[in-house]
Formats: C-alpha cells, structure tokens, sequence
C-alpha cells in the first residue's frame, strides 16, 4: 500500500498562497496603523480595504492572471498594497528598480512584459523618456493625488486615489496553484544586462514564515513581534524590502513607510513612532549616525539588521554606543533573501561594545530552512576554522529557480544543484559564517587570497576616514596589490602614510595577513555606489586600476 496521504474528497488543501497572509489570523488587527510618511495614517482596516479596491481597478482595466503589473514608487502604503493585490489576483507584480538608467529600466520593462505599469508622478519623467521606445499597448496609471492627469503627455488609466475611490471594495480573491509566480525583479549587476529572478506564492509564504521564525529565535536581542513598530529602509523594489512587510502585516504590527529617503525624514519618523525595527545598507546607517543633529535623537529602542554588504566594525561599534542594536543579515536577490542573520545570545550582551561588534558584524547563522555550505573549489565543505576560505553555496524552499529567459546564466547560478552565491566566506567552530570577499573582488596577491573587508575594517577604524572601499590592483611583481580609496571626513587632514601605519600594526598583531601591507591609498572625493546603495567595485576598479 502507498504511504501517500489520502485527501479526502472534500478536505481543502491548503495552498501556500499570499492570500493566507493577507487572511491570517494576527494580521486581522483593525485598528493597527500604516502610516506614510509624515502625511497620512491608515488602519489595518483601511488599507485592507484598499487591496481590495486596487484588485477591482486593474480588473476593470483588463488585468488577468498571469498578466505583469509594474510598480514605480517610493516606499509606501500604496506599494504594500500592490504587494498582496497584484499576486493575490493572480498576477505577476514587477518591482522596478527606479535607479537603473533609463537604459536598463527600458530593458527590464520590455523583458518582464509589464501589462501595466503603476507610476508615482516623481518618475513619470523616466517613462516619458523612453516613450517611443518601448513597445506599444501598455496602460499606466500614475500616483498623483490631487494632480491633473490630463496634463502628462501620457495617455493614463486615471489615478490611482481617483481610481480607487471610486472602485468597490469587495474583490474575492481566488485560490489558484501555489507554484504560481508571484513576483519577479532584476537583480542589479553592474556589468551586463540585468538579470530577471523570480518568486511563487509558496516561496514566499515559506520565507515570511521562515523570517518571523528567525527573528523570535534570540531570547532579547533583534526581535520582531506584534508590538515592534516597524519602518523599513531597503528600498521595496529591491527584493521584497527583504521580506519584512510581508512579515508584519502578517503579525499585525504597526508600519511606517518612509517615502523618499531623506535622512532628516527618516530620523524624524524613527523619533515620532518609536520605530522598533528596521533594516538598511551600511552607507545609508552612516549617513543616518552622521546627519546633523543626529545625535539628539534617541535611538536605543531601535534594532537594525545591516545587509546588503558587510557592516563595518567601525559602524557597529559607533551604532552601539548609541544604543542602537545592530546586527548583520546575509541574502541575495536570488534568495528572496534572508539566508543568514548574526543573532547574539543574552549572555554575549555583556560584552563590550567591541568584542560584541566581532559577532554581529559577521554573516551569521543560517535560518531554519536555508541550508548553507561554504566549499572549496573541489566542492568540499572547508574545516570550521574562521580562517580557510570557500564559496558559499546555498539551498532553500525560496531561492529562484532561474533566471528569467536565461538558460546559460540559470544553469551555471545552480550548476551541481546548489545554488552558487560567488561570495567567498570562512566559518568559525560555532557554524557562524563570515563574508570575506565576492569571488570577484578579492585580492589576489603573491597567489595569497587577501580579504578586501578586513582590510576596509582596519582603516575605517581611523578617526578621520568617512568612507573606504579597498581594491585589486595591477602590480608586476605581486599580480595584485590592494589598494585603499580613501574619502575623508570634512576638515580632517592627515596623510597616507597614517593609513598604512594602521594596517601594518594590524600585520604585526596578527589581524591582517602579511601580503596586506603591500598596500596602496588614493583618495577620492566620494565612492561610487550602485542603484542600491552598495560600494560599486567594478566602477572603481575601472576608474583606479
Ligand atoms: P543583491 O543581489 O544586490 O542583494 O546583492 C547580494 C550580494 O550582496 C551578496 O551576494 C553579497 O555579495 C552581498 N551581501 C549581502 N549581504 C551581505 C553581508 N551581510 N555581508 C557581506 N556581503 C553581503
């Protein structure tokens, strides 16, 4: 006899459906706030009305399941809601990245077949841009309460307030396959055409609920509950905002969303509603902990897991001193993303601000249904030693399957089954992970691996650096030598030679390799980030090497 299970004819399945979400139980929390910027507060009970009333206004414009809708907006109520209406309507929903040029923007419009796009009037500049070049037979609706739509050269659907004020506000979601894509984006490498990912209704229903596991996992420090109010600061086209507001509008929790990112704006916002929770990249932290008048905001009740890049020890040592709770977290566009979080014990909370900065900068500790090896070249897994470096190699109910049209690029992402992230990283004998490198950036010098985030954690320790990225460079007798692009602080003068006398103290103590002192400094008046806020190597090689 099988052991398969019996369904019993009328017994419902059950598919893992962002519909759950939206329907569970915690989340049914009317009276709960979303609040937009400093312009506008909904109830829970508001705002799910106003998914129902955006599924009725893309079906009267002729949205079908599996058709794509595109969103063009800052962060917002309004994206929240595109992210359960759309896939909950059967839909595809594109989170454009609005940093691209319009160039590659053009390109992933035409590539993800956006039936629709949804476009804050703030980008419709963009659109008109490349009006004329991309295919014809899209609608559009823009974002602009309050503003004349007959004055854009457009031809629109109306606007979005207008159209949802007057559509109704029952929509009966259906059931449907939960294998059925939900989302999809483009990751955004800085070499090539971008590539597209993509995400079903189980994947991420298995990565909100995997997340809310992770971040009750701590006895005190970096949780996420009913009573966190939370304010994200990744941008939410870019991989589900990490996931985070799929996670607490299914724990009910409060929610602000900031818009543009304006640091005044967003220290205001984290002051006003005792922001809890939050995620965001280094650069945008350090530019929050060096505003004007930062300092007067208190921000001890606010936790901040830092990804995107690896968090400098400097940063999270400055950040502790605030009392801000900062850790690091490990993902990808690829991944959905939370792969790893460097969660700390209560007993490790007795350290000081700087040993504690040697566990929560790390990559961490992988999250219950993320499966991480860190290998050598032949494959095996390296000794957990914190010193012998590997790829990582990654498996999960939630990682793209592929690349969207990209057999080439899909094969050698999941080449021996497992998926190949190009981050190389050592693993201590607790299992917690550490970043050293992309297989890309690291330095190769006399044929020895040298790890460009150690070394830009020494120097970023000297009191008058701002910002540093370190790179390869060309060198005849070593290959390789590393090189320092070094921003300073305004007003702050002092010369290369203290630089290396940092990082050759560094050699001498045994932190840094030998091969580091072969080092290099340029200064620069600033360095080149990407579409999300990340140090951008590949310009910067271009530029110095
Ligand atoms: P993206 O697909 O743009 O989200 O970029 C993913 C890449 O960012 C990863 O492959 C890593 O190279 C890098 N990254 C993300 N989180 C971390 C982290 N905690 N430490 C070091 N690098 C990270």
């Amino acid at each position: 006899m099988s052991n398969l299970i019996e369904k019993t004819k009328s017994a419902y399945e059950y598919p893992l459906l962002i519909k759950q979400l939206f329907l569970a139980p915690l989340g049914n929390n009317p009276d709960q706030q979303i609040v937009y910027r400093d312009q506008l507060t909904l109830s829970y009970r508001e705002w799910k009305e106003r998914v129902h009333r955006l599924a009725n206004v893309l079906t009267s414009i002729g949205v079908k399941p599996g058709n794509t809708v595109a969103v063009m907006d800052w962060d917002s109520h309004r994206y929240l809601e595109a992210y359960y209406a759309i896939p909950m309507m059967g839909a595809v929903l594109h989170t454009i990245n609005v940093r691209l040029s319009a160039e590659q923007m053009m390109y992933t419009i035409e590539h993800a077949e956006d039936d629709v796009i949804i476009c804050h009037v703030d980008f419709l500049p963009l659109l008109e841009g490349i009006r004329g070049r991309i295919s014809e037979g899209r609608k559009f609706i823009v974002i602009d309460e309050g503003g004349d739509v007959s004055k854009h050269h457009f031809h629109l659907e109306g606007e979005y307030e207008q159209l949802l004020s007057e559509a109704s506000a029952a929509y009966d979601f259906p059931d449907f396959d939960e294998n059925t894509r939900a989302t999809t984006f483009y990751t955004t490498g800085t070499t090539g055409l971008p590539k597209g990912v993509y995400f079903s209704h189980r994947q991420l229903v298995l990565h909100t609920l995997t997340t809310t596991a992770a971040l009750a996992v701590p006895a005190v420090q970096g949780r996420f509950h009913r009573d966190s109010v939370y304010m994200p600061i990744t941008p939410m086209f870019h991989v589900h905002a990490w996931g985070v507001p799929y996670v607490a509008t299914f724990l009910g929790t409060k929610q602000v969303y900031p818009g543009k990112y304006v640091p005044a704006m967003l220290l205001k916002l984290l002051d006003t509603h005792k922001v809890t929770f939050s995620h965001c990249v280094p650069t945008i932290l350090n530019m929050l902990l060096k505003e004007p008048g930062s300092a007067n905001y208190d921000l001890s009740r606010w936790s901040c897991i830092i990804g995107g890049a690896a968090l400098p020890k400097a940063l999270a040592i400055e950040a502790l001193k605030r009392g801000i709770d900062i850790f690091g977290g490990y993902g990808m566009s690829e991944t959905c993303p939370i792969l790893s979080l460097a969660q700390i014990t209560e007993q490790e909370l007795d350290l000081t601000p700087e040993e504690q900065a040697d566990i929560r900068c790390r990559t961490g500790y992988p999250v219950g249904l993320a499966q991480m090896r860190v290998v050598d070249i032949e494959g095996n897994d390296v000794p957990n030693d914190d010193k012998t470096p590997g790829e990582i190699i990654v498996r999960s109910p939630y990682l793209t399957q592929g690349y969207l049209k990209d057999h080439v690029h899909s094969e050698k992402l999941w080449e021996g089954g497992w998926m190949h992230t190009n981050d190389v990283a050592v693993v201590n004998s607790k299992g917690s992970i550490r970043i050293t490198d992309r297989t890309k950036d690291v330095i190769k010098v006399g044929g020895e691996w040298l790890s460009s985030l150690e070394i830009e954690d020494v120097i970023a320790k000297h009191e008058g650096v701002l910002e540093v990225a370190v790179i390869g460079y060309p060198d005849t007798n070593w290959g390789e030598v590393p090189m320092a692009i070094v921003v300073s602080k305004d007003g702050c003068n002092f010369q290369d030679r203290e630089i290396i006398q940092l990082v050759k103290a560094s050699v001498d103590n045994g932190v840094l390799p030998r091969e580091a002192i072969t080092l290099k400094v340029q200064r620069a008046e600033a360095i080149d980030k990407t579409s999300v806020g990340k140090i951008n190597k590949v310009a910067l090689r271009k530029k110095f090497s």
